[in-house]
C-alpha cells in the first residue's frame, strides 16, 4: 500500500497524473504538479512570486500576487539545483520564458520566478 501511494506522488510530481482528482494528463509531461483542464478551472490556484538570491547559500522568499506581502516562510537552499526543483516543483507553468528568468537568476546570483502553487502548498508557505 506504501508503494502505491509513492508511485501515485511520483507519477504526480512528473506530472503524469492530475494532483488533485489523480486523472491521467495528456503529455507532454513536464516536470512538476499539474492540474487537469476540469480541475484547473474549478479550483484556483495561488500565485506567488518567488525569489531568490545567492547569500549564504540560496536564500529563496516567497511574495503573493500583489508583490507587496511576503509570506511567512521563507527557505534556504545549499545547492541551486535544490532551488530549481522547488521552482519546478511550484511551477506547473514552467514555461520557455519563466525557464530563463530562473536560468538567468541562477547565473547572475539573484532572480525571481511566478510559481502556481496548489493549495497544500500555499498553506505550507503559510506557515
Ligand atoms: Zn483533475
Amino acid at each position: 500500500m506504501g508503494s502505491e501511494r509513492s508511485s501515485t506522488v511520483r507519477h504526480m510530481r512528473e506530472g503524469r497524473i492530475c494532483a488533485l482528482c489523480k486523472e491521467p494528463l495528456p503529455p507532454p509531461h513536464t516536470i512538476g504538479e499539474r492540474l487537469c483542464v476540469a480541475c484547473r478551472r474549478e479550483r484556483k490556484r495561488h500565485r506567488v512570486y518567488l525569489s531568490f538570491a545567492r547569500v549564504d547559500g540560496w536564500c529563496c522568499q516567497f511574495l503573493e500576487e500583489d508583490l507587496k506581502t511576503p509570506l511567512p516562510k521563507a527557505l534556504r537552499f545549499r545547492s541551486q539545483q535544490k532551488v530549481r526543483e522547488l521552482a519546478e516543483r511550484g511551477g506547473c507553468a514552467l514555461t520557455l520564458e519563466t525557464l530563463q528568468a530562473l536560468n538567468h537568476g541562477l547565473e547572475t546570483g539573484r532572480g525571481g520566478v511566478w510559481l502556481e502553487l496548489s493549495e497544500e502548498q500555499y498553506r505550507r508557505l503559510k506557515g
